[in-house]
């Protein structure tokens, strides 16, 4: 259905997209300034951390806690002093314009500042097969779908932290997880690459690529190619996934703010983009870390400065 109808203009001090840990960090910080923070959620509550099936490295929870869990918990804490969490997708943003111009699918908003913390995506790999066999045996969330290969054979493409700590989570289903990496060293850190060889139903296959995924109504083979002697394969499995990297979800603000050459947002030390009023926190704006609580702490430090861009704003008027 096409609708004319005219959205409301709601008036904000502070709007901060996205609802990761750095988005609810910020809301936190913004709230107990009494600033009244709004929190468009986007498509993922809560971040990519909440679909991660165990956290061990955020402190404060010494036997670990489950991603969807502390996502709840860190909302509940920001509500406690006032943030409003409100379930809706950014379509666009005007930052040309003062106060600046946030759209939403239902609302658009004024604000005299931003947090953007809108996150990263998974990276894909962009090889046929890929995007079509997604859903049927492509997945990029081990927490998600694994369930679904249970005494299944699967194979993993990645050496990084995700492939290592997914791919031990999927040895909880799967008969065999193989781990496929373009390298004959993993990236990921000492203690996950000690439980993945220790674990039986773990294998790897070194110094390769996956150049096709293949199958019928669902995959049953992955196509290889060794990146040395350039030797072609077919693996047979049923389900591939998939934990390269990812890519900064910043396509809303290109254009309007500067972005790195992977386009990272660009913030200095104090969370600013070269835009006053305008905050960037979380893996949006951090190539280099990408952990909950750097995030977290990224969130925070936006929010002071922003509460104090806004005390000085209040004092000029
Ligand atoms: P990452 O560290 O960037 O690792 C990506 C892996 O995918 C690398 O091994 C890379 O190979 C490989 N890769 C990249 N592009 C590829 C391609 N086109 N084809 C085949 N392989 C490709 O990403 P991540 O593992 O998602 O981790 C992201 C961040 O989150 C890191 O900072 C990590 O420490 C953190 N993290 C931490 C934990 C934890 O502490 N428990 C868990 C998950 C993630 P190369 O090695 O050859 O570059």
């Amino acid at each position: 259905m096409v609708t004319t109808e005219k959205k409301s203009i709601e008036k904000r001090e502070i709007i901060i997209i996205g609802s990761g840990p750095a988005g609810l960090s910020a809301a936190l910080y913004a709230a107990r300034a009494d600033l009244s923070p709004i929190v468009l959620t986007g498509m993922t509550l809560h971040g990519q951390a909440s679909v991660t099936d165990t956290i061990e490295n955020y402190p404060g929870f010494p036997e670990g806690i489950g991603g969807t869990e502390l996502g709840q918990l860190f909302q509940t804490q920001a509500e406690r002093f006032g943030a409003e969490v409100v379930m809706d997708q950014v379509t666009s943003v005007d930052l040309k314009k003062r106060p600046f111009l946030v759209e939403t699918y239902g609302t658009q908003f004024e604000a005299n500042a931003i947090i953007i913390c809108t996150g990263a995506d998974h990276r894909k790999l962009n090889i046929p097969g890929e995007k079509s066999f997604t859903g049927r045996g492509v997945s990029y969330c081990g927490t998600c779908d694994g369930w679904f290969f249970k005494d299944k054979e699967i194979v993993v493409v990645g050496g990084g932290d995700s492939a290592l700590e997914e791919g031990l989570f999927l040895t909880r289903f799967a008969k065999s997880v193989t781990i496929i990496h373009r390298r004959d060293e993993l990236r990921a850190g000492a203690i996950l690459q000690k439980r993945a060889f220790g674990n039986p139903k773990i294998h790897f296959i070194w110094d390769t690529i996956v150049t096709e995924i293949i199958g019928n109504d669902k995959v049953n083979a992955v196509k290889l190619e060794n990146v040395k002697s350039k030797e072609g394969s077919i693996h047979k499995t049923e389900g591939v996934f998939i934990f390269i990297g990812h890519t900064p979800n910043s396509d809303l603000f290109a254009g309007q703010l500067p972005l790195d050459e992977n386009g990272y947002l660009i913030v200095n030390n104090i969370m600013e983009t070269s835009l006053p009023g305008v905050f960037a926190a979380g893996e949006v704006a951090d190539p280099d870390f990408r952990q909950v609580i750097t995030s977290a702490g990224m969130g925070a430090a936006a929010a002071i400065q922003a509460t104090r861009y806004l005390d000085e704003l209040d004092e000029k008027e």
